[in-house]
């Protein structure tokens, strides 16, 4: 059995799940849905899309987790979590 220094120097090495790494996540419920969502002009990348007025949807191939599109959306449709 190895020996355990996090006993007497700190935690261990954290896992994935707690990176501190942010995803963004579109939270559709809190959308109205009955507007040209704004966000989805300010992305720099294009990742976001909307059809109609329904609440944008992310293309995560092209998101880089700025953040941007998040200060865009007065419902707080658009968040960014830890994974
Ligand atoms: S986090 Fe940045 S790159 Fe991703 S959808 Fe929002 S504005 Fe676009």
């Amino acid at each position: 059995m190895p020996f355990d220094f996090s006993r007497f120097f700190g935690k261990k090495a954290k896992d994935d799940s707690d990176s501190g790494i942010k995803t963004l996540v579109v939270k559709s419920h809190k959308c109205p849905q009955s507007h040209r969502c704004p966000a989805v002009r300010v992305c720099p990348t294009g990742a976001l899309t909307q059809k109609g007025n329904a609440a944008p949807t992310v293309n995560y191939s092209k998101c880089t987790s700025c953040g941007k599109c998040t200060r865009y959306c007065a419902f707080k449709v658009l968040t960014m979590e830890k994974k």
